[in-house]
């Protein structure tokens, strides 16, 4: 089949197949190849390509209401904010469309908390190699070091610091600094945990100096590593907590949540067309049911402990190194070759996996995904690692 694929704006390098459908852990191009998906949108799709429980929640809402406008609340928002707050332990939602805008908007009102209560304090400490979104707010907070030459003059008021240098953030905060943003897990640096005492000490860091704590789970939130949450696994709370991908198993929506203390936007100061629609909304609130059920999340924790065993053993018999990160976030990294030439051999054999470095292969599998498919994974995978 001829697609003209000439008005695509080329944003990504993209191989030149077309996808046309999914279901679970599988997805089929237009030529009628499947493949085995352990990329999942960029650990977007938690519940897999089109889950009956999505399904079901679009086509009800669809009939029943889509959109009525960010000027009147609806029901549906409302549950999703509700199913949000009360499994955070924190206070107030706003749902918003991708993660780049919950985190743009995590920055305004930590600015804005800055003007009310610490002296007009803007400065947000975030973390070498960290990735919050590609708005330009989002860019400049990034410490992703391609960023660093792009759309200069970036938007001021970020300091960088080594992840896990509990030192180096101490002394990056000072009396011009509102808050401390950071990813439990550098997802996009090729899956870099931030070490649970430092995430810890952090938290008690920042209550010490009077600022806030912002914990970006764009990508680690919604069950990825086996908890609803990653703050979960360490005993902490953010002031403000940003999510996304996940929450909409494959939908755009996103969320920008606050303790009570932290929430201090007025009318006007945050919005948008599309924030809270209905019929996302409705999506969201059926992958939360979904997913925060115990025995959903253990089955997270005991597939990813058997994608770590299966991803360990390749590894040793090929000499390639670790394997780290949490749940159903997973990286092996490569001792030798080129993560992203594997990756390309591995979408020849039918396999999507994801090389964010050169010496890093990333897994973010649906978490519905099965042994079985964690077996077939690997079937595919060693003979592009030998
Ligand atoms: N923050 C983190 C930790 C992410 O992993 C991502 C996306 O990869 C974003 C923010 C940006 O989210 P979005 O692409 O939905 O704007």
């Amino acid at each position: 089949m001829n697609h003209d694929l000439d008005h695509v704006m080329k944003i990504t390098l993209r191989p030149p197949i077309v996808m046309v459908e999914g279901a679970g852990s599988w997805l089929r191009d237009s030529e009628g190849r499947t493949y085995l998906d352990f990329v999942q949108g960029w650990a977007v799709n938690c519940l897999g390509h089109c889950h009956p429980v999505m399904l079901e929640a679009l086509q009800a809402q669809a009939r029943r209401l889509i959109n009525c406008s960010p000027a009147y609340h609806n029901e549906v928002m409302a549950r999703l904010a509700s199913l949000v707050a009360d499994s955070s332990g924190l206070d107030s939602v706003f749902l918003c469309n991708s993660g780049a805008e919950a985190n743009e908007g995590a920055i305004k009102l930590a600015r804005k908390w800055g003007q009310l209560h610490r002296g007009g304090a803007f400065e947000i400490v975030t973390t070498h190699g960290a990735f919050h979104g590609r708005t330009l707010a989002t860019m400049s907070a990034s410490g992703k070091p391609a960023f660093e030459p792009l759309f200069e003059p970036k938007v001021p008021g970020f300091r960088k610091v080594p992840l896990n240098d509990l030192d180096a953030m101490a002394a990056a905060i000072t009396e011009r600094t509102v808050a401390v943003m950071i990813e439990p897990i550098q997802g996009e640096a090729g899956v870099f945990p931030a070490r649970d005492d430092y995430l810890r000490a952090l938290r008690e860091l920042t209550d010490e100096r009077g600022v806030l704590l912002i914990l970006d789970e764009i990508q680690t939130g919604i069950g990825r590593t086996g908890r609803l949450y990653a703050f979960e696994h360490v005993g902490i709370r953010p002031d403000i907590l940003t999510l996304g991908k996940g929450l909409g198993g494959g939908v755009p929506l996103a969320a920008l949540v606050a303790s009570a203390r932290a929430s201090c936007f007025e009318p006007g100061d945050q919005g948008g067309t599309f924030n809270g629609n209905p019929l996302m909304a409705a999506v969201g609130c059926a992958v939360m049911d979904t997913v925060r059920r115990p025995e959903f999340l253990a089955s997270v924790r005991d597939t990813g402990a058997y994608l770590v065993e299966r991803l360990a053993a390749l590894s040793a018999e090929t000499g390639h190194g670790e394997v780290r990160g949490r749940g159903l976030l997973i990286a092996l990294a490569l001792t030798h070759g080129d993560a992203s030439k594997v990756a390309d051999n591995a979408l020849d054999r039918g396999l999507l996996i994801n090389a964010p470095r050169p010496d890093t292969l990333r897994f973010m599998p649906a978490l519905t995904v099965s042994r079985a498919e964690v077996d077939q994974m690997i079937e595919r995978l060693a003979p592009c690692l030998a």
